[in-house]
């Protein structure tokens, strides 16, 4: 595990310091590009392109990408935040360790792991 974490560490640094390094680049700090607001349009267009590319049944590939973008504008909110790769280490595992802990559920028919109760949705 511990090493399982390093190695996590060590990716989430190099993607981090490259998501920086896009900001520094096109100077967005200050600008709408780091205001929360646009960067969620941005985030709701790429989860689109997102569930066109599952539901239309396009590539392993394609569907990586898209992932990949929504993962460059997640990390860029972080940046946008000013947050440290600490910052988002701690949250990150304080989070873990509460959905590890949660039930499997069927909801609706689904499997889910989640904290909402059974009554409410099923
Ligand atoms: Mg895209």
């Amino acid at each position: 595990m511990a090493h399982a974490c390093f190695v996590v560490r060590k990716f989430m640094k190099k993607y981090y310091d490259a998501t920086k390094k896009f900001h520094r680049k096109f100077k967005m700090k200050g600008t709408n590009n780091e205001d929360m607001g646009f960067r969620l349009n941005l985030m709701t267009e790429e989860l689109g392109e997102l569930a066109q590319a599952v539901t239309r049944g396009k590539s392993r590939a394609e569907i990586f990408e898209e992932n990949i973008d929504l993962l460059n504008l997640i990390l860029g909110n972080f940046v946008s935040l000013g947050a440290k790769l600490s910052d988002i280490d701690k949250v990150f595992w304080q989070k873990h360790e509460k959905i590890m802990n949660r039930e499997i559920k069927t909801i609706n028919g689904k499997l889910r792991v989640s904290h909402y109760g059974n009554k409410k949705l099923r």
